[in-house]
């Protein structure tokens, strides 16, 4: 006979935790069963080079509302990395140096202008589709959306890089509605949205809410535990484990990443929009770097351009001796964040005076639970497959930051995902608190 539960929650990133930690409240058996022999999914502190890194989601904000309740909630502490004393881009082959706010002057144009229609298709934030012919704007990609403006050489570049380091993406596949939500959830600025996703992050990491949100709940958690396949019917479901472990429940609630969730086995099989997101693709599929080099040096910011392996690079903490830069790019195929001599050789488009001492970093794109870094849709995934992806299929319920309505793809759409999910389900099942 199978193990029983009345809720199996599959997955123990953010998203699932915070589902159980809701649903544990009241009688209910919840039961989660993470793959990973860790949690927290692609939230992931780490001790290397001497600190406490970030090696997956790291930023967050108080226009966040899901996360900073939960930062409330917990009293964790914020701080944020060293301000930018120098920036440096490049104009064609040149290179240029200034400060934080000449980048942003230089960018600022073209951001406006790219962004001017963010509130005339996406009015409401909480509720992306509101917008009835959001499908005419859907379709287009936020290079699209650049080249159309005639921005000078310098500019462009500037602008692009920036954006690469917000899709993790070549920006020819990402939306420009994924654009259009984020401004649109810091209501139209895209200086605020730019803050938001940049600046401020846990004192002592994601790793202090992961522990909160686990220290406050009920439920039975499981690592080092791979859910395979999943049975159904209008009843119940059966989950079966790698390890060949039966779990029957009366509600199943899947929070695996767009990218891998078509390659559970599910029977009945999920809805077609479901597996063709999954089989389509997210179009992030970049790297995140961590670069310790030798100091002391000033902190700085600096951008190249999508056709770089590192697009953006800034210091994130200082050392005496030493400093701890983070780095993105569009293309996790282009370098690895492991590869001293490359990443170094990346850095040097901007500045050959810095010793690279240390490089570390993990490959999302490879990882089996992942496959994915964090979400930016490709054209007309959100008009296609938004409402279907968070859509129940019978007792099957569905929760992940990937398909959140404000701040998806963020550590606080996981959480209202979660939210929305357990309650839900409070209501389906009738748990009393
Ligand atoms: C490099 C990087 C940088 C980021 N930067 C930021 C940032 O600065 N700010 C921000 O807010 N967000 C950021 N994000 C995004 C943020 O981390 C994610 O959106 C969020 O953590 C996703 O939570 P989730 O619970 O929806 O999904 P996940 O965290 O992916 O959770 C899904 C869980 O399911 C597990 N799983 C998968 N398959 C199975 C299976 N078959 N059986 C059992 N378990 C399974 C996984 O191991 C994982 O634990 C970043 C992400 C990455 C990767």
């Amino acid at each position: 006979m199978p193990e029983e539960a009345d809720v199996v929650v599959i997955g123990g990133g953010i998203a699932g935790l915070i589902t159980a930690r809701e649903l544990g409240r009241g009688s209910l058996r919840v039961l989660v069963l993470e793959a990973r022999d860790r949690l927290g999914g692609r939230v992931w502190t780490d001790h290397r080079m001497g600190r406490d890194l970030e090696i997956g989601g790291t930023w967050l904000h108080w226009v966040q509302p899901h996360v900073w309740a939960e930062i409330t909630r917990y009293g964790l502490a914020v701080t944020r990395g060293p301000r930018p004393e120098e920036a440096y881009w490049l104009a064609g082959d040149d290179l240029r140096r200034g400060t934080l706010e000449s980048f942003m002057d230089l960018i600022d144009p073209g951001m406006r202008r790219l962004l001017a229609g963010t509130m005339r298709w996406i009015p409401r934030p909480d509720d992306p589709l509101s917008a009835p012919d959001l499908a005419e704007v859907d379709r287009f990609s936020v290079q699209d959306k650049l080249d159309e403006l005639g921005l000078s050489e310098e500019e462009y570049r500037a602008n692009e890089a920036a954006w690469v380091g917000h899709f993790n993406a070549p920006l020819q596949e990402g939306a420009f509605t994924g654009a259009l939500r984020w401004t649109a959830a810091t209501a139209g600025s895209w200086h605020l949205m730019h803050e938001a996703s940049a600046v401020f992050r846990l004192t002592h990491g994601t790793r202090s809410l992961v522990s909160a949100i686990v220290a406050d709940t009920r439920a039975e958690i499981r690592t080092s535990t791979e859910v395979r396949r999943i049975e159904h019917t209008a009843e119940g479901a059966v989950v079966t484990t790698a390890g060949g472990e039966r779990i029957s429940a009366r509600r199943i609630v899947v929070t695996l990443p767009q990218n891998i969730i078509g390659d559970l086995d599910v029977s009945p099989p999920l809805c077609a929009e479901k597996r063709a997101a999954s089989q389509e693709k997210t179009a992030s599929q970049g790297v995140k770097a961590w670069i310790r080099v030798r100091g002391p040096i000033k902190p700085f910011f600096a951008y190249s351009s999508a056709d770089h392996p590192l697009s953006v690079v800034r210091t994130e903490y200082l050392g005496d001796d030493d400093a701890v830069l983070v780095a993105f790019g569009a293309d996790a195929r282009r370098i690895s964040p492991d590869d001293r001599e490359a990443v170094a050789a990346a850095l040097r488009v901007w500045r050959d005076d810095l010793e690279v001492l240390e490089v570390t970093g993990h490959d999302w794109m490879a990882d089996p639970h992942s496959r994915e870094t964090w979400l930016m849709q490709r054209p007309n995934q959100l008009t296609r497959y938004h409402r279907a992806q968070q859509r129940p299929e019978g007792v099957l319920h569905f929760a992940s930051s990937d398909h959140a309505n404000v701040w998806a793809g963020f550590i606080d759409g996981a959480i209202e995902s979660g939210l929305r999910v357990a309650r839900e389900l409070t209501t389906e099942l009738g748990a009393s608190r």
